[in-house]
């Protein structure tokens, strides 16, 4: 039987459950594992500790799939998985609320290197480990049969795909024949929070439309009321839209994609919003900001969510500078008792890091501030207990 064995002491994270073996940690390979290949990990003394998926290449070298012994990993063993993953997602995000939401969320699901998210009628899949490529012909054909979609494109066009060996590409999986031809236009509609989004499927960011934001974007709605707003690396809208519905008597919005720019405007007008209330500018965040400060432009709120500068905890501290840098900017365009409403998606960079950083922006602008609202992921992206790096998405309401 494929077998890893790990050295002596190097059980403990595998017995609290966190489900990555390192490279490290192996003291024998026993057989020839290939990519993807189910591997029975064991610790030193040879007792059981978990099935896992083989990855040569990965410093995460193998990924657990169960910790029972009685488990066979089979194709029952991955519909049960996405069944129960859909399941508990059911009562937390009807359809009256979004028809767009993450169906799985890999580790968090017990499904490392899967990520599935619906799209009204289709769903978008990602393969990030060698464990999920192997299973990739069953899981598509599962959700096929389970979620009943007409389409799924794959966008397993991202960069970590290179660690496990695997190449990047994006492509139509499943497409069942509409009637109206084999060509399916990717520009998908979607609603969430009683709005509607045009989504690119095909060349939108990530799977084409940060879904983990969906709560915070309605918060922000709420909060937007008569107020002068600046979005801050608004892609097509999401916090703009929602900002406009709430009542929001302007807004600014600036993002370095003319694409995402352009999509903003169309989903103003498909949610027949007041476009001229909106003035869309493409261009650099930290460059417009700085311009802003020196025309003396000011605001009474400012969201700010930026791409992940730190992916891991090695690039932290030059991260950490980025995020200073416009959140003290920012700060120095609000009106007094102005709301900043400030995001970091970095895994590298948590919550009390990030609060910190805020606290000395808010220091060096000489303004004082006050938490009044933290954010984190909607329900569609829960945080596994057993796998911390699960929470990635960490928001603070300031009042400044
Ligand atoms: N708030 C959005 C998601 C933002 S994703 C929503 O709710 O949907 C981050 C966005 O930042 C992307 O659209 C990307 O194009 C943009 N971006 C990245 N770096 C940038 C920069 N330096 N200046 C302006 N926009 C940037």
């Amino acid at each position: 039987m494929l077998t890893i064995k790990l050295k002596k002491g190097r059980q403990k994270s595998l017995l609290r459950r966190h489900p990555w073996v390192f490279s490290g940690a192996i003291a024998d390979t026993i057989g020839t594992p290939t990519p993807g290949d189910t591997v029975r990990i064991i610790d030193s003394d040879g007792e059981f500790l978990a099935w896992g998926a083989y990855s040569p290449s990965s410093q995460i070298r193998a990924r657990v799939w169960s910790w029972d012994e009685a488990q066979t990993i089979d194709e029952e063993f991955f519909g049960h998985r996405i069944e129960e993953a859909i399941r508990i997602r059911e009562d937390l995000l009807p359809n009256e609320q979004t028809n767009a939401l993450r169906l799985v969320y890999a580790e968090s699901d017990g499904l490392p290197g899967l990520i599935v998210d619906r799209y009204n009628d289709g769903v978008v899949m990602q393969v990030l480990s060698s464990g999920i490529e192997r299973w990739l012909k069953i899981v598509s054909d599962l959700l096929v049969d389970i979620t009943g979609a007409d389409w799924i494109y794959e966008r397993s066009d991202v960069k970590v795909r290179q660690l496990e060996g695997l190449n990047l590409r994006k492509r139509v999986i499943r497409l069942r024949n509409t009637g109206s031809g084999s060509e399916y236009p990717w520009l998908v509609n979607i609603h969430e929070n009683g709005l509607e989004f045009r989504v690119d499927v095909q060349e939108g960011q990530k799977t084409g439309f940060y879904l983990d934001q969906r709560r915070n974007r309605a918060y922000v709605g709420e909060l937007s009321r008569g107020k002068q707003v600046l979005d801050c690396f608004s892609y097509t809208g999401g916090f703009t839209i929602n900002a406009l519905r709430g009542g929001a008597e302007s807004i600014t919005a600036v993002d370095s994609s003319l694409e995402a720019l352009n999509q903003l405007e169309q989903n103003i007008l498909l949610n027949k919003l007041p476009v001229e209330r909106v003035d869309c500018r493409r261009g650099d965040v930290f460059q417009i900001l700085r311009s802003f400060r020196d025309e003396g432009r000011s605001f009474d709120m400012v969201i700010l969510d930026p791409p992940k500068f730190a992916p891991t905890r090695a690039q932290a501290e030059r991260a950490a500078r980025g995020y200073k840098d416009i959140n003290l900017l920012a700060m120095k365009l609000l009106r007094p008792q102005g709301l900043l409403t400030t995001f970091s998606c970095s895994g590298g960079i948590d919550m009390e890091l990030f609060q910190k950083i805020v606290a000395g922006a808010a220091l060096d602008a000489g303004r004082d501030a006050k938490i009044i609202q933290r954010l984190h992921q909607d329900v569609d992206h829960p945080v596994a207990l057993n796998f911390p790096e699960s929470y990635y998405l960490k928001g603070i309401v300031v009042r400044v």
